[in-house]
């Protein structure tokens, strides 16, 4: 039958068709979806914000993971989890989000991989899906049990946290990369002056 509940075999999906079809799941319970969108932010750009505001096309509600909270002032995590806080808060507010619709997360990295998830997820409220393009957290998080989706990219070649973190340190166009409001913190913080004294990572990065 086409609107069986056994087709919607992944949790997500699951929850999403029973918010769409109450009557077919047994109506009258309340089905929310919250989806985990987890990255370092250092810092968060335009292309993240196009992200969350992607995943809350689909989910009711998105959990802002920052990872690597323990991680500040060095030239690959120069922002403190607080920083990285401000930001993304300041960024969903530009991009028209509904901040009642986002939880923001500092989760710190653990030494081993393999209990990383049950880490996160005692830091964070509960999530249904998972949407992430690094192929480690991807892994992860399957492994784990849970539905991961990739994230789509915007304009990756420029919206990188990387690219940013250069033009800082070079005393570049940066502003262009982050929403408005960003722009003024990561100026009241001077970022310029840190990232310059902090000085270049030891080999080329690669990541966004
Ligand atoms: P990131 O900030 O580099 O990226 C976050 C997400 O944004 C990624 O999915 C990326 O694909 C996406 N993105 C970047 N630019 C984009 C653009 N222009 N358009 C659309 N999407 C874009 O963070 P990350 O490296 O993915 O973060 C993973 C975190 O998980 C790190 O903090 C890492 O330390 C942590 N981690 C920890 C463990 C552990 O502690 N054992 C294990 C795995 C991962």
């Amino acid at each position: 039958m086409r609107n069986s509940k056994e087709k919607y075999f992944k949790a997500a999906d699951y929850l999403a068709a029973a918010r769409r079809n109450p009557t077919v799941f047994g109506g009258g319970q309340s089905f929310m979806v919250r989806g985990l969108f987890l990255g370092k932010f250092q810092p968060f750009h335009i292309g993240h914000l196009e992200v969350a505001k992607v995943i809350l096309r689909e989910v009711d509600e998105i959990v802002l993971a920052i990872g690597s909270a323990q991680f500040s002032y060095t030239p690959e995590n120069p922002f403190t989890a607080g920083e990285r806080i401000e930001i993304v808060r300041r960024s969903l507010l530009d991009g028209g989000v509904d901040l009642g619709q986002c939880l923001i997360v500092p989760v710190p990295d653990v030494g081993t991989h393999s209990i990383w998830v049950s880490y996160v997820k005692t830091f964070c409220p509960k999530f249904d899906v998972v949407y992430s393009n690094n192929n480690l957290v991807r892994t992860l998080f399957i492994d784990a049990g849970y539905q991961v989706k990739p994230s789509p990219l915007f304009n990756r070649e420029k919206y990188s946290s990387a690219e940013i973190r250069r033009r800082m340190r070079e005393k570049k166009d940066w502003r262009s990369l982050v929403s408005q409001s960003v722009a003024g913190y990561l100026e009241e913080i001077n970022s310029e002056s840190r990232l310059t004294n902090i000085g270049a990572p030891k080999q080329e990065e690669h990541t966004p």
